[in-house]
């Protein structure tokens, strides 16, 4: 067979070489060490966990090492494209700041190593196509779908391995007039790969997260360009990690069973072998069993959740990185303002056998990042959510903003901040009362008559005076309780309840209760200085009137 003869006949339009390839697209200019990586996904338009945790890990080999990140996106399937999916993917990428140093961008690429997306690299992989053509290692399969069908079928009748391999590779070794008039009757082709792999070898590989892999020769003659001429993932994988010169690929463990294929195909094709990172999946407890996230099952696999809900971005990404790095949480401990990014992430630490996600510790996570911020700067993100999510909300805190920021502020700083809140959507249920229209009228506890607590009310309102100090305070609230036969000793209480009508906690709670319309909130003392003297004696009043 003459081969140089066969691939001008299948591409007689590519005159490019793989050596103008490479000197177009030159080794970079990179310091020792630094690694190369990318995001490679495909526009579908679902961003999600998976997505961040790729995303994430990428980012931080590339920038702790001073190498780049770059995105390319892998457009191979129109079908499964959604117009705008690769803005959206960019966006959130962002939000959650992981930025590209080139690739596809909101308008058009940027970067030395374009196009980054597939479709307009049909050429390029065609130079590739010509080359393996013409050197004997991959040849136009002319197969039908009926042909592929029956192969199939035949082959699981004989229980033996399905696929395109061996003596089932119709068309490896055809001849030139088979395939000439094929052509000429306008059929349609794929091209394929000419394995000359065996399952019965096997080598070592090293991945950087699944570690020392045994890995079993492929022998399948794998599709390296469709139909339409253009690439499956393999071939695209294989030319553009090399002409982008990719140092590492990061990418789900989903790819492992062709990694043996891509092993070979670099080979072929003369490239050096980049270092692979395979992620295995996110797991979450399901009962007593694990079980990979599913799209289908559960929304906190879509990032749409995380910012509906209101988590902060920095608790998201704080939570990935514990996840991810077993050692993160203990240096978190030691360096709690520490940035993220003087962290010395490990793809090592990776669980080989995939990260377990944990709703709950994502909550406690989300509720130590907000206890660290200032009042300033949780006004400042709650505000931003609620405009989106809960525009009511975000309307009054606008309103006034040294109000909201002084409600936020409570409990702030000091070794033990209060952690009321794990999402923005908590805000509402734990201040909303702070502000009138959602003010609820108080429910008292029923082992009380309404004449006692009206009784507090108004005795309290007789020695309020907003100049006290929070001992002064609570000092006038022991004298009432006092006056109306409660007692002040809890110890005493708690050894026999039913010596006492009351206690300071109960004459406490009926004060609470007409500020706040509830029995819990931050510190009386403090929230009532926030409101001010006039709404608060509003506020008792207004209760004293339904009493
Ligand atoms: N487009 C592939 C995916 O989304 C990319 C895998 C890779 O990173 O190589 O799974």
């Amino acid at each position: 067979m003459d081969y140089q003869a066969l691939a001008q006949l299948l591409f007689p339009n590519v005159t490019d070489t793989p050596e103008m390839l490479e000197e177009r697209f030159p080794l970079r200019n990179a310091p020792e060490g630094a690694v190369i990586t990318r995001m490679a996904p495909s526009p579908t338009g679902f961003v999600h966990l998976g997505n961040l945790v790729q995303g994430l890990t990428s980012e931080r080999m590339a920038h702790q090492s001073g190498g780049v990140l770059f995105l390319r996106v892998e457009d191979t399937d129109a079908k499964r494209e959604v117009p705008g999916a690769v803005e959206v993917l960019i966006d959130t990428l962002k939000h959650y700041g992981i930025n590209f140093d080139e690739g596809a961008t909101h308008d058009g690429d940027s970067g030395n190593y374009g196009p980054y997306r597939q479709r307009q690299r049909a050429g390029i992989y065609h130079v590739y196509a010509k080359k393996l053509v013409s050197e004997g290692q991959a040849y136009p399969c002319f197969c039908t779908e009926e042909e592929l069908s029956a192969m199939r079928e035949k082959q699981e009748a004989n229980k033996e391995t399905t696929g395109y391999y061996g003596q089932y590779a119709m068309w490896r070794d055809r001849s030139m007039e088979d395939i000439q008039a094929q052509l000429n009757a306008g059929n349609p082709w794929v091209l394929r790969f000419k394995s000359t792999g065996s399952i019965e070898n096997q080598f070592k590989f090293d991945d950087l997260v699944k570690g020392k892999l045994t890995i079993t020769e492929n022998n399948v003659d794998h599709v390296l360009l469709k139909s339409d001429g253009i690439p499956t993932y393999h071939f695209a994988h294989a030319v553009d990690d090399h002409l982008m010169r990719t140092t590492h690929v990061v990418r789900g463990d989903e790819w492992l069973p062709t990694l043996p294929f891509h092993i070979q195909l670099f080979k072929a094709l003369g490239f050096k072998l980049p270092k692979y990172v395979h992620i295995g999946p996110l797991m979450k407890m399901d009962g007593t069993s694990k079980r990979k996230l599913s799209k289908r099952k559960d929304p906190e696999l879509a990032l749409t959740f995380y910012k509906a809900e209101g988590f902060p971005v920095k608790a998201v990404y704080e939570y990935i990185m514990t996840i991810l790095n077993s050692n993160f949480e203990d240096w978190r401990r030691a360096n709690p303002d520490a940035s993220t990014d003087d962290f010395k992430f490990s793809p090592k630490k990776l669980n080989p056998a995939g990260s377990l996600f944990d709703y709950a510790k994502l909550v406690d996570v989300s509720k130590n990042v907000i206890s660290k911020m200032s009042a300033e700067e949780v006004y400042e993100l709650l505000t931003e959510w609620a405009k989106e999510f809960d525009p009511e909300f975000a309307e009054k805190l606008v309103a006034d903003k040294d109000f909201a920021v002084s409600i936020l502020g409570i409990g702030r700083g000091g070794k033990k901040p209060r952690k009321d809140l794990a999402v923005w959507k908590d805000a509402k249920p734990y201040m909303g009362f702070f502000y009138d229209d959602y003010l609820e009228l108080p429910v008292f506890d029923d082992r009380f008559e309404n004449n006692v607590i009206k009784t507090v009310l108004e005795k309290f309102l007789a020695v309020y005076d907003p100049a006290d100090d929070s001992a002064a305070w609570f000092d006038k609230v022991k004298a009432i309780t006092e006056e109306i036969g409660f007692t002040t000793d809890m110890k005493a209480y708690k050894a026999d309840p039913s010596a006492f009508p009351g206690t300071v906690a109960d004459v406490s709670t009926f004060i609470r209760q007409a500020v706040t319309g509830q029995t819990n909130s931050p510190d009386l003392y403090t929230v009532m200085q926030i409101l001010g003297k006039e709404r608060s004696v509003e506020r008792i009043q207004a209760v004293i009137d339904t009493l």
